[in-house]
């Protein structure tokens, strides 16, 4: 039934970048078969999900949406796709997203732009656009994305779903071509809170194979998140309702903390007062980070190499100048400069000191407070186009969701309404390390 809702909508669409049709009923009659035998279930048996392109899948095309992965099939599958599978998971396919997952629109997929569902002349969020789109269009029931600054969350909220970016460390993060290695994390998009709950049970855990994964207990999610919390303290941080902050999502965003204050939830202004900084600190961690890591595409290893012949210098500028698109490149050389001799100590080590500064802000506010909460995207959707001449412009819509990955914090974005226009609205939910579980359960009393 997914395929050919697939299959009748996707050329409006266009979230996916790969659909292996074959392969995925394969995959559904093999768990059927398994049914049939009586052998016991995984906990998503015989679902559907789709995949971020940017998540190692073995023996199907992972491409990043860039020309310089164009035919890079892995060997390999990342440590959350195994566990899908463990747990009797379809995989459907692989979702369209920003070059390197860099952008906040799709607009940057070397391939073609995904349309939200809601307004096709508008864009669906990024990076993890086609993820987002594909589980509002109903073409599949849940998928993966992956969350630098906001790709989860932001994307989730333009397109009126769930969506999760989990305390760093708490998904493995092996077989996630890395774009920023310290901000980088997994999660999942799904319609409500309970399918999210579920897969977060799945795909969370230490991995060995990660040495940044963390080896703590993963709650029963699903298990207390119809429990509210008693004596519920909400911190709204004022930074969060300033200026460019739209309208609309502002008076969703204030009808919502009235509704949790009905239920008898106190609500206490705090601030973050180094949150200004976040996004610039953020395009000079995350640039360093990228300008390090997509080092290795030289065309030498795998991925495109330039046809035409040269001696080693020129075949590597060659194959990057034509495999990157614009905004990988801008970065690269952005975050070349940042970590430069001359640079590395105004810029980079400035920007590491920074970051200290915003995650104890949300140390100091989390002791007053259960959770944050304010606005995920500081306007509904854009039109396609409306941004793209203008970089500066499309790094300022992340400027809420930024500093969660500085701080390394958990965040979740929730549907909360829509504008005149019938665009979906997120309410973005914030809490400290490890605390997934009280922040669903917050979450739900909303939903
Ligand atoms: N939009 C931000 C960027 O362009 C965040 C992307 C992400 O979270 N992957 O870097």
């Amino acid at each position: 039934a997914f395929l050919n809702t697939i299959q009748q909508v996707d050329s409006k669409i266009k979230a996916f970048m790969t659909v292996e049709a074959d392969k995925a009923l394969e995959q559904a009659r093999a768990v059927d078969a398994k049914r049939k035998s009586g052998a016991p279930l995984g906990a998503f048996a015989g679902v559907p999900i789709a995949i971020k392109d940017v998540l190692c899948t073995k023996g199907t095309r992972t491409s990043c949406s860039s020309k310089i992965l164009e035919n890079f099939v892995p060997p390999y599958d990342a440590t959350v796709v195994t566990r899908l599978r463990e747990a009797d998971a379809v995989i459907i396919g692989k979702t369209n997203m920003d070059e390197f997952a860099m952008g906040s629109s799709t607009e940057n997929s070397a391939y073609f732009t995904t349309r939200n569902p809601w307004d096709l002349d508008r864009i669906p969020g990024g990076s993890s656009g086609g993820s987002a789109a594909c589980v509002a269009a109903c073409e599949v029931p849940v998928s993966l994305g992956t969350d630098t600054g906001g790709s989860i969350r932001q994307p989730a909220a333009l397109c009126g779903i769930v969506g999760i970016k989990p305390t760093y460390g708490r998904v493995s993060r092996y077989g996630l071509i890395a774009f920023a290695s310290s901000l980088d994390q997994v999660g999942p998009f799904t319609h409500d809170l309970m399918d999210n709950a579920l897969l977060m049970e799945i795909i969370s855990g230490r991995d060995p194979k990660d040495s940044t994964s963390i080896d703590t207990p993963v709650p029963k999610y699903t298990q207390s998140l119809n429990t509210p919390i008693k004596d519920l303290t909400i911190g709204v941080p004022k930074e969060f309702f300033g200026e460019g902050l739209d309208s609309e999502v502002e008076a969703s965003v204030k009808a919502a903390l009235k509704e949790y204050e009905k239920q008898g939830a106190k609500l206490k202004e705090v601030s973050l007062p180094h949150s200004k900084y976040a996004v610039a600190v953020y395009y000079l961690v995350a640039t360093a980070e990228a300008s390090s890591n997509l080092a290795r595409f030289e065309g030498m290893h795998y991925g495109y190499r330039t046809p035409t012949k040269g001696d080693l210098v020129s075949t590597y500028s060659k194959t990057r100048g034509e495999g990157f698109g614009k905004e990988v490149q801008r970065r690269i050389m952005l975050g070349t400069y940042a970590l430069s001799a001359e640079a590395r100590s105004d810029y980079y080590l400035k920007a590491l000191k920074v970051r200290r500064l915003i995650k104890n802000d949300f140390d100091v506010a989390f002791k007053e407070c259960d959770v944050v909460i304010g606005p995920t995207s500081p306007c509904a959707a854009f039109k396609m186009g409306e941004k793209t001449e203008n970089p500066l412009a499309m790094y300022l819509n992340d400027i809420y969701t930024i500093s969660c990955n500085l701080a390394g914090i958990a965040g979740i974005s929730i549907p909360c309404g829509f504008t005149k226009n019938k665009l979906p609205i997120g309410l973005q939910i914030l809490a400290g390390p490890f605390e997934e579980e009280k922040m669903f359960r917050v979450a739900r009393m909303y939903e």
